[in-house]
């Protein structure tokens, strides 16, 4: 049931939903809602005064692919991507979201709604930070692209001050030669503990041309300065430089955004198990 002082509206393209943002001040977004309505408690759904539903914009619900990457709209529910098949998705990102929830979740849980979901990162957040993401994001007069590192931050920039949604998410596809999905935490809900990691390795003639290390939870990380250290050396590492590496991890993971705590050694944790890879 839900609450009587909220007015929901529907847009049935994306025009429609930018005049409806135009005209409507501090109008908020929905979805698949699933995630707002795992916040709530008491027995009818709270939502703001004045609600804008995305879930049934037919542009906002397509996918595609081309050879260099795969796009999708941001209404795609979870379960459509896993009915695409392992192979037309990256496997990180496939491997995410297949921890995700139930079926019946993922029937109505969006793409777009799980990368937006505030206060703390769901599981496709450090695939898609991992894999170089890239958002389109639709204003009410304007569209323009960005990094999703870029537009999400870890200080709460993330409510846009005038009302914006994602329009579309492009994901590039690249071969790597370890695509690595870790979830903290129960698989199927969510939890204070639950964060994610993600690692990609790429070589080239046992050289490491390549890697992404991501990880997000309560806060998010991806500091290419800190892949740049491990970027150009000889496969196999030694274990030497498994521990300098793990040193220098612990300037780059700053106390000021991961205090001492069990996420951060479940995150030291992962990222030595990683490395260990490598040997
Ligand atoms: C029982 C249950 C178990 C769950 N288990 C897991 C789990 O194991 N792992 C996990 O990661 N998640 C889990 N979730 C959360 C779920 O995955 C997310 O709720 C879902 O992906 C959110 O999508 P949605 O479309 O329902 O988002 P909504 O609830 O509609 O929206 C979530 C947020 O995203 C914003 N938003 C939505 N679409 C856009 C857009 N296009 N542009 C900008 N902002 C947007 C909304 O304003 C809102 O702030 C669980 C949820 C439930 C109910």
């Amino acid at each position: 049931m839900l609450n009587k002082f909220t007015t929901v509206y529907s847009a049935n393209s994306v025009a429609d939903a930018q005049l409806i943002l135009k005209n409507i001040a501090g109008i908020s977004i929905i979805a698949g809602g699933t995630e707002i309505a795992r916040r709530q408690t008491g027995r009818s759904l709270h939502l703001p005064a004045n609600v804008l539903a995305l879930s049934q914009i037919p542009e906002l619900k397509t996918m595609s692919k081309t050879e260099r990457y795969v796009e999708f709209g941001p209404s795609v529910t979870l379960s459509s991507i896993l009915q695409l098949g392992k192979k037309n998705v990256p496997d990180v990102l496939y491997d995410a979201i297949s921890t995700i929830a139930n079926p019946a979740v993922r029937s109505l849980a969006t793409l777009g709604g799980n990368v937006s979901a505030k206060g703390q990162r769901l599981a496709t957040f450090a695939p898609l930070l991992a894999l170089d993401a890239r958002l389109e994001i639709r204003t009410a007069t304007d569209a323009y692209w960005t990094p999703m590192a870029r537009y999400f931050t870890n200080t709460g920039r993330d409510q846009p001050k005038t009302p914006e949604f994602i329009d579309r998410l492009r994901i590039p596809t690249e071969n790597w030669d370890i695509a690595l999905y870790r979830r903290i935490g129960h698989p199927g809900i969510v939890t204070d503990a639950t964060a994610s990691f993600v690692f990609l390795v790429k070589s080239e003639k046992n050289i490491l041309s390549d890697i992404r290390i991501a990880y997000a939870g309560k806060f998010f990380f991806r500091k290419r300065e800190f892949e740049n250290l491990i970027i150009g050396r000889s496969l196999p590492l030694d274990a030497k430089d498994v521990s300098i590496l793990l040193d220098k991890a612990e300037i780059f993971f700053s106390p000021a955004l991961f205090p001492p705590s069990f996420e951060r050694t479940c995150l030291f944790n992962l990222l030595e198990d990683a490395l260990r890879m490598l040997l």
